[in-house]
């Protein structure tokens, strides 16, 4: 795939002065609840309306979704509110259900982008059309498998392209229902920086008190969208009801978002600084976790250590991971004097952990 303006022609041609914004329920449920959204959301910043129509569940016995006929609502919606509407697509027959009902945008969900023989299939199926496409990231985190999807719709002649950042799944519970892993996004963009890069907060969070913070941390690398579900009674929404948030709550969340917006040779400097700085931040963050972890296994050593009356200190294997370390950190220009420096206060730490440990009564 080439990375060439024209993979964002679509989201250019809105002429929009704030990032895209794709907002609507998880699922269409009836004609009035998809319409009363629409209106509600008519005079937002949202351009495009969302609702899922055949809902992927990861296990059965969930509500699998109202079907075709939720199509008819969707488009009933758009005539009545001028918003564009867009649906999850997983296979030929939804395609071409959609196609005949006016869909504007189709999205690829994360259960089907780790399987390149349905997304083939789709790709085929959507050959010489002009529909936008927006690939969510595969469940796994997998930055080939998520770009393979993306390139099967470009080679189908589908240049009208984005990705959707829904996050990955951990077998670990983590404050996410998806963990966000930042990092693929970021190295995504960084090689398709064309390439029109949407958040859906509300898979990531699976709640509704961090949706926000999400979308911040988005805008300020740079995202060009968010997409967000949106109900006007999300408690008893038919499925995601607890990461759901109202149509003006949303409202209210794009007055509050800090937006970039300033163009200009200053602005654009602006913008890429803060963009590495929020890189900087979220690798920080990613520090700090995995200090975290290895104090975890160190304190578990400890527990070990003392039920065994084993000493803390064991410095023949101590100055073997140092060695290790030095020459895993020369690969990656890393001085030895700053490895022994961190490595050093690692230990320290480990040590003051596990003697605290041997120490309690
Ligand atoms: C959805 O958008 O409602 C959905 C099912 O998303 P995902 O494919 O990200 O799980
Ligand atoms: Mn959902």
């Amino acid at each position: 795939m080439e990375n060439k303006k024209e993979l964002r022609s679509w989201l250019d041609a809105f002429g929009l002065n704030h990032p895209l914004v794709i907002a609507g329920p998880c699922s269409a449920e009836t004609e009035e609840q998809v319409l009363k959204i629409a209106h509600q959301l008519k005079d937002s910043d949202a351009t495009v309306l969302r609702a899922g129509i055949w809902k992927p569940r990861t296990r059965p016995g969930n509500f699998e979704g109202v079907g075709a006929l939720g199509l008819k609502w969707l488009q009933k919606a758009k005539e009545e509110t001028g918003m564009l509407i867009t649906t999850e697509v997983a296979n030929a027959n939804h395609v071409d259900l959609a196609l005949q009902h006016d869909v504007d945008i189709l999205w690829i969900g994360a259960r089907t982008t780790v399987s390149p023989f349905i997304v083939q299939e789709i790709a085929e199926a959507l050959k010489g059309t002009d529909k936008t496409v927006l690939v969510k990231n595969p469940v796994n985190p997998d930055l080939a498998l998520w770009l393979g999807a993306v390139e099967r719709f470009y080679t189908a002649n589908v240049k009208k392209l984005g990705v959707i950042h829904r996050g990955f799944s951990t077998y670990e519970k983590t404050r996410y229902r998806n963990n966000p892993e930042w990092q693929l996004p970021i190295d995504l963009q960084n090689r398709f920086p064309d390439l029109p890069l949407i958040l859906d907060p509300s898979h990531i969070a699976g709640r509704r008190d961090i949706i926000f913070d999400l979308c911040q941390t988005a805008l300020d690398l740079n995202y060009d969208g968010l997409m967000v579900e949106t109900h006007f009674d999300p408690d008893n929404a038919w499925s995601d009801a607890a990461q759901q948030i109202t149509p003006s709550t949303l409202i209210q969340f794009m007055d509050d978002l800090k937006i970039r917006k300033e163009t200009g040779e200053a602005a654009e400097f602006k913008n890429k600084i803060n963009t590495l700085r929020t890189q900087i931040d979220v690798i920080d963050h990613q520090l700090i976790e995995i200090l975290g972890k290895r104090m975890k296994v160190a304190d578990d050593i400890g527990s070990l250590k003392k039920v065994h009356n084993v000493a803390v200190l064991q410095t023949k294997r101590w100055n073997e991971i140092l060695g290790k370390m030095i020459l895993q950190g020369e690969e990656k220009n890393l001085s030895e004097e700053f490895i022994l420096r961190v490595f050093k206060a690692v230990h320290q730490e480990s040590i003051n952990h596990q003697e605290k440990i041997i120490n309690a009564n």
